[in-house]
């Protein structure tokens, strides 16, 4: 007990092409496998930077599980809360870099244990002085079963005073974009902070520039809205202010985690009481450091690290 940070969600494996521009359906080779899942990058960046937390979800009896389990024990989150499945084996994502720089992805999480996240897992002692939950767009939209988990975390986050901090994480692989946005609605009616990348952004709000999505979002009264844009950086929507925090130059080597580290930093920042463009610049670094590393959750720096580089 004692947490400050709970995240709940998918917890996978990544098996990934180790070239650009080999498509998934081409035998070639892969690397891996990585511990991955958009929360569990999140859970795994904030605990390395130094913050108690812990994680609500399922793994299989096997190998792959026991990956994630060791990382996360490693960078020190908490897994009493994490179950372990007898009836199904531990989630996969396969990912293949294009070369205009997009991904293609295939999944095989909402019936494998990470899709197996049970209402009674959802537990009120667990937020008990919690002050983040953070939950993405991923698991909502899943299935049945891990929506109604994840609508229950944020309910209780919200009866218990925890702030709820949003990652719509839109994989159109998933689910279409209109029952994508139906999922959103009531945990976007609770967020106390949005995370959408641009394209994620224009999506929710049905609306084609990212500037005027965002002011429609905000407008249905979430407090405030982090744009993520890459290699460009983050703006910061808050009161009426809008910042605009350009990002650190790094070779990127593998985009993918970026936006969860991005996240862990951010929320980490709110912790600490940062003002907002110190804590967007801690955020950046956060997510420039972890592009820099082949690897979802490999490239998540220590604090020193991080600190170092956002120049705090
Ligand atoms: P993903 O869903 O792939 O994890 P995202 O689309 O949610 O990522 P991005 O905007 O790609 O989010 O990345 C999040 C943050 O990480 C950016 O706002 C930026 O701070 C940092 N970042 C990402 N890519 C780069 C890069 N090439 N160079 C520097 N910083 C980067
Ligand atoms: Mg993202």
């Amino acid at each position: 007990m004692g947490f400050k940070v709970i995240s709940l969600g998918e917890l996978l494996v990544e098996i990934m092409r180790d070239e650009v521009g080999v498509p998934l359906n081409i035998s070639g080779r892969f690397l891996g496998p990585f511990p991955s899942g958009a929360p569990g990058i999140f859970i795994n960046a904030i605990a390395k930077l130094g913050i108690e937390c812990s994680f609500i979800g399922t793994v299989g009896n096997d190998g792959f599980g026991e990956l994630i389990l060791n990382r996360f024990k490693e960078s020190g989150v908490d897994i009493s809360n994490i179950s372990i499945s007898k009836d199904y084996t531990t989630g996969a994502a396969f990912i293949a870099y294009r070369k205009d720089g997009s991904r293609e992805f295939i999944f095989h999480f909402n019936k494998a244990a990470s899709g197996n996240i049970r209402e009674s897992q959802i537990k009120h002692e667990i937020f008990k002085g919690v002050e983040w939950l953070h939950i993405t767009g991923s698991t909502i939209t899943a299935n049945e079963m891990c929506r109604q988990s994840g609508y229950k975390a944020v309910q209780i986050a919200k009866a218990m005073g925890t702030k709820v901090c949003f990652d719509p994480n839109i994989r159109p692989e998933l689910a279409d974009i209109k029952r994508i946005r139906a999922v959103c609605e009531p945990v976007l009616k609770r967020t106390d902070i949005l995370l959408p990348s641009e394209k994620e952004a224009c999506s929710l709000a049905g609306i084609e520039n990212e500037n005027e999505a965002c002011l429609e979002l905000k407008s249905r009264g979430i407090e405030v809205i982090v744009l993520k844009r890459g290699a460009k950086g983050c703006k910061i929507y808050v009161k009426n202010r809008i910042i605009d925090i350009p990002g650190f130059t790094v070779d990127e080597v593998d985009p993918t985690g970026a936006g969860d580290s991005f996240a862990a930093g951010l929320v980490y920042a709110r912790i600490q009481g940062w003002e907002w463009e110190k804590s967007g610049r801690f955020a950046n670094a956060v997510g420039a450091l972890d592009v820099a590393r082949f690897g979802p959750m490999e490239g998540a720096p220590t604090l020193r690290e991080a600190l170092e580089l956002a120049g705090i």
